[in-house]
């Protein structure tokens, strides 16, 4: 960690100064999904490939196996009542833990089996969003081969209490993160399709959607390019800003695109979520490894989502 971090240079620090970033834990084969769970003290996150939920004690240290066999579960985060929602790539579903009693949630659309949800959100009305590129199915170390039923990759809404799920974004290549602004006014979605393809081509970068009435998107554009690597999770802090993933750190985008810092990470880092005491601790999970450093703020949905 001895590469010198880009600093914010406005007047608030979004890492503090003196700052390190501290490795927690490793044993992973690839990371993803991080999630704080306060009541439990714990982060619980993916080892995909593994096919196995870990969680890291941040009072003990210790790291234990919260569940095995799990079907590829990859992101997650909370609903309103603090239950774990999560996708599942062998499932091919969005699904429900609570307390460990795990229920399929969504995992058709329009008669065709979702391809493998890959990252998912809560919004303030309890709608959950979610994408699903074919990461899960086109991957036997990730998932269950299959076939794309719909014949593509969206990102939808589901209504949890009407039942109701619905495409609201269909022009992605392959939808893999995704964050809202501060009062749901711009959604976040990567798009990764780089990932898998052997000749270059292929997005990596993050688009922005104006959120309108009825959770109808518009003016969908590309808000800023990564490089090295590609935005796999992202999150928005209390201030706006879009915390990402990449190959070699965390990058840092104020809201009108801006790279306003730079936390790099000895893995390529998978996704990333705030929590902690007081969820002003970044957890960044990366290949092996749960790495976290200390910040000045939340999560957008911090006050939400902290019991
Ligand atoms: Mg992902």
């Amino acid at each position: 960690m001895s590469e010198k971090r880009r600093g914010s240079s406005n007047s608030t620090r979004l890492v503090l100064d003196g700052a390190e970033l501290r490795h927690l834990t490793s044993g992973a084969i690839w990371s993803e999904g991080p999630v704080w769970l306060a009541a439990r003290g714990s982060l619980r996150w993916s080892d995909i490939p593994g096919n196995r939920i870990l969680e890291y004690n941040l009072v003990s240290g210790v790291t234990s196996v919260y569940a095995t066999d799990v079907e590829f579960a990859n992101g997650r985060t909370l609903d309103h009542s603090g239950a774990v929602i999560q996708c599942s790539h062998g499932r091919r579903a969005i699904e429900r833990d609570l307390n460990g009693r795990v229920t399929t949630l969504v995992d058709s659309w329009n008669g065709h089996r979702l391809n493998s949800p890959n990252d998912v959100i809560v919004a303030n009305d309890g709608a959950i969003w979610f994408t699903d590129p074919p990461y899960g199915i086109v991957q036997a170390h990730e998932g269950r081969l299959g076939e794309r039923e719909y014949g593509a990759n969206f990102v939808f809404r589901f209504d949890p209490i009407g039942g109701v799920i619905e495409p609201v974004a269909t022009d992605l290549e392959e939808p893999n993160g995704l964050a809202f602004s501060p009062g749901e006014r711009v959604l976040y979605v990567s798009d990764t399709s780089v990932a898998l393809r052997s000749d270059g081509t292929g997005n990596h970068h993050i688009r922005a959607y104006d959120v309108g009435p009825g959770f109808s998107l518009s003016n969908s554009r590309v808000f800023v390019v990564i490089t090295p690597g590609v935005s796999d999770g992202l999150r928005v802090d209390r201030l706006g800003n879009i915390w990402t993933s990449s190959a070699d750190a965390v990058q840092v985008f104020s809201p009108d695109g801006v790279l306003i810092d730079r936390i790099p990470v000895p893995e390529v880092v998978g996704n990333i979520c705030f929590g902690g005491e007081h969820g002003t601790t970044l957890f960044i999970a990366a290949t092996t490894s749960i790495y976290s450093i200390e910040t000045s703020v939340t999560d957008a949905t911090f006050a939400r989502v902290k019991s």
